[in-house]
Formats: structure tokens, C-alpha cells, sequence
């Protein structure tokens, strides 16, 4: 394997560190280290590790059937839960991974409108689907405009599958309807992370996400929520929250469970053009072998009943106790860090600066190169003082950390933010 892993995400020089164990909000890596996990497998792990009632469901279904060539009950028990929970998701079906679930919620929509293009926000991260990795992380020689992006192939991509890609600045009204209106006969769907992980957990403004929902209605296209992070911001997810009904969502990381999974879903009208075999020949098929495999049903069944009001409650609970004891952390080192984030997720970043948009988060560290080394003697510090979190500086909590936890993860970072 290049690098000795299989994930760019968890690799850091000059070898990352391998986990052996873990139970609730603690891992035991190769060399018997223990720490507390502030990153809960970027997300998915919203239980923390190994709770004993997901494991149970685990343990009962690999005695009964790991995967079979047939549907299983346990596919429908998840599908009924996430759609309860979903108000914009009337029909789903299941994937093996977020990216996989974006993708087929885009060729959902392109199939459904016949139409080709895309619009995604520049900077935002869904998977690593070619469509989605236009303008990912754009390279400021090859960007353009500000007000009029772009469409930058990602690493691998070709100039072809970009120029059905349509590039919107991240919360700017103004110059997005402009874009989408002009684009509007062309037009399959809009995308939105509602709060992009990648900016800093930076969330779309009500009215930016007022203007997509408008302009893709009015161009017959439809829009697109990708909530494989952002379900976990509460009960109903981010569409719940902002009170915004989208045509499509894809889904991923905590409705498995801790196992492989995603997930796309919406309209019924859309989904049933598109997948249903039963008045003969559907527009598109859609296999995979390991599609709603039993097993992941049954640990992401037992995960998302575990994850009631008040587990999102306490983890909100959690996330106001992190951000304000880091804010402290900050203010009493005096060094130069914004925390952000909301409910379970937060973000810190070694910058006192607005970060609206994925070019002011590259000025910012083109101006400030001293952030990014900052970033990276902050993970080291709290790695080598039991923390672990997402090495851009991203914490997401499970609810089987405790306040205390919560208040050593801020002690840690003080001692952290004091030293680097
Ligand atoms: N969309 C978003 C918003 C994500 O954060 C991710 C993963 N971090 C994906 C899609 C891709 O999901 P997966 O890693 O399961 O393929």
C-alpha cells in the first residue's frame, strides 16, 4: 500500500499511528497508547466505539446471514427509520459509501430531468465521485472569477466531465442565481453540503439556501442535499433544521452504525421514475453486491434507535461545552485560532478571520503560512497528550464521551495552543 494505508485522510508523516482497540470514546493503538477519540471515524461513529447494543445487533446478525443475493427485513427496518426522520425523503435505497450515494443521487437527477449539469459550491467535499471532485480544491492559478468560478477538473478528471459542472461561491445570492439562471435550460441539480466540513464547518446562510431551492424550482432542475455529515446535526438532519425541503439527499457515515454505508433518497415521484422495476424496464438499474447488506442494517437500525432526542440533546449539550472551552482555551493563550461549529461538530483553526468561502480559506494560508504548520503541531500536541481529532482541526463527538472527557479534550488543547 502507498504510505501504508488505504485512506489519504489518516495518513500523516512519518507513518501514521495504527489502531488495535477501542471501547466508547477511547482507542488503544499498536504500541498499547490509549486516547480519547475526537473524531469518531470522521463521523460515522456517533455511538463511539463498539456500544454494546449495536454490537449485539451485530454479533445476533452474523450468526443468522453476513450478505446474501436476496432483501432482508433489516433493509426496511433502516429505510422506515431514516425516512420517519428525513421530512424530504419519501423513497431510498442503499450504497455502500457516501460517495456512492451522491453519485447515483446525481445520475438520479440526471436521468429524471435529462438533463446534464451539476452546480456544486467551490471548495466543498462530497466523495470522490469525478463529478464532485470539480473544483474540490481548485488550484488559484486555474480558478477564475470570484464572482463566476471555474469548473477546475479534479486530480484524475478530464476538462470533458468538468464542462457539465457549474461552480457557485459559497453563500453569495447575488452571483449564484446569476450563474444558475444562465445554466437554467442545461440544469439536472444543484448540491449542498449544508455545513461543508471542509470550510470549517462554515454552514450555508438561509438565504443562499433559500436561492437554490428557488432558482432550481424555477429551472425545473432539482436540488440536491448531501447529508452524509450533516445528518448528524440533529434529530431531523440539516433539512429538518433549515426547514428546506430538497428533491434528493444522499446519506452516509452515522446511519451505518460504524459499518460501510450510504444511502440516496427523495421524492417519491423522482425515485419511483427513476428505480422502480415494476412497470417494466426502470431508467436506470442500480446494483451492488453488497448493497443493504444485512449486516450494516442491522448495526445502523441499532445505532439510529439508540439516537433519540435526548442523545441529541446531550450531544449538543457536549458540542456547547467543547466550543466554549475551547473559545476559552484561545482566549487565555492568546493565540491566533477561531472555533466554529455547531452541535456535534466543531472546527478550530489557527486564524482570527472570517473563512466564508474556500478562497478566503486559501488567501488565509497563502498570507498566514505559519496556520498551517500551526494546525499541524496542534494535532501532534494533543496526539501525543491522548487526543486524537481530525488533523485539519476538526473535532465530532460520539455520545459516549462525558463532560469530563470533554473538559480534558479542552485542558489538552490549552496546554497545546500555549506550546505550539
Ligand atoms: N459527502 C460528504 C459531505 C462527506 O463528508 C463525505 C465523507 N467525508 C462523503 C460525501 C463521502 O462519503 P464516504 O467517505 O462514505 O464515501
Amino acid at each position: 500500500m502507498p504510505g501504508g494505508n488505504s485512506r489519504h485522510t489518516v495518513y500523516f508523516p512519518p507513518y501514521p499511528i495504527y489502531a488495535v482497540r477501542a471501547q466508547g470514546a477511547r482507542i488503544w493503538d499498536a504500541d498499547g497508547v490509549e486516547r480519547l477519540d475526537l473524531i469518531n471515524n470522521y463521523s460515522s461513529l456517533i455511538h463511539g466505539h463498539n456500544h454494546p447494543r449495536i454490537v449485539a445487533a451485530i454479533m445476533d446478525q452474523a450468526q443468522r446471514l453476513l450478505s446474501v443475493s436476496m432483501p432482508t427485513e433489516q433493509e426496511v427496518a433502516l429505510a422506515e427509520i431514516v425516512c420517519e426522520r428525513l421530512p424530504a425523503v419519501d423513497r431510498l435505497r442503499f450504497t455502500n459509501s457516501g460517495t456512492e450515494g451522491v453519485m447515483l443521487a446525481i445520475k438520479a437527477a440526471r436521468a429524471f430531468t435529462g438533463r446534464a449539469k451539476i452546480a456544486k459550491i467551490e471548495g466543498a467535499y462530497h466523495g470522490c465521485d469525478e463529478t464532485v471532485s470539480v473544483s474540490n480544491a481548485p488550484d488559484p492559478g486555474r480558478w477564475g472569477e470570484a464572482c463566476a468560478p471555474a469548473s477546475v477538473p479534479g486530480p484524475g478528471g478530464t476538462p470533458h466531465i468538468a464542462e457539465d459542472v457549474i461552480i457557485l461561491p459559497m453563500n453569495d445570492v447575488e452571483n449564484g442565481r446569476k450563474i444558475l439562471q444562465s445554466h437554467a435550460p442545461d440544469l439536472a441539480a444543484a448540491i449542498l453540503d449544508p455545513l461543508p466540513s471542509h470550510l470549517g464547518f462554515q454552514a450555508a446562510t438561509a438565504e443562499f439556501v433559500a436561492m437554490l431551492r428557488e432558482e432550481t424550482a424555477r429551472a425545473g432542475a432539482l436540488l440536491i442535499f448531501d447529508e452524509v455529515y450533516s445528518f448528524r446535526l440533529g434529530f431531523n438532519g440539516a433539512q429538518g433544521a433549515l426547514g428546506v425541503n430538497p428533491d434528493l439527499t444522499a446519506l452516509g457515515k452515522i446511519i451505518g452504525g460504524g459499518l460501510p454505508i450510504g444511502a440516496f433518497g427523495g421524492r417519491a415521484d423522482i425515485m419511483e421514475a427513476v428505480f422502480d422495476p415494476r412497470p417494466g424496464r426502470p431508467k436506470m438499474t442500480h446494483g451492488g453486491t453488497f448493497n443493504a447488506n444485512p449486516m450494516t442494517m442491522a448495526a445502523g437500525t441499532a445505532a439510529m434507535t439508540l439516537l433519540d432526542r435526548p442523545a441529541f440533546d446531550r450531544l449538543t449539550g457536549l458540542g456547547d461545552r467543547l466550543r466554549k472551552g475551547l473559545r476559552e482555551a484561545v482566549k487565555i493563550s492568546g493565540a491566533p485560532a477561531t472555533v466554529r461549529g455547531a452541535t456535534s461538530m466543531t472546527s478550530l483553526f489557527h486564524l482570527e478571520a472570517e473563512l466564508p468561502t474556500y478562497r478566503h480559506v486559501v488567501a488565509a494560508m497563502e498570507a498566514y503560512p505559519q496556520a498551517r504548520k500551526r494546525a499541524e503541531a496542534f494535532f501532534r500536541h494533543l496526539l501525543n497528550h491522548g487526543v486524537i481529532i481530525g488533523a485539519s482541526g476538526l473535532f465530532v463527538l460520539s455520545t459516549a464521551l462525558t463532560e469530563a472527557d470533554i473538559d480534558q479534550v479542552c485542558d489538552v488543547s490549552l496546554g497545546a495552543l500555549r506550546a505550539i
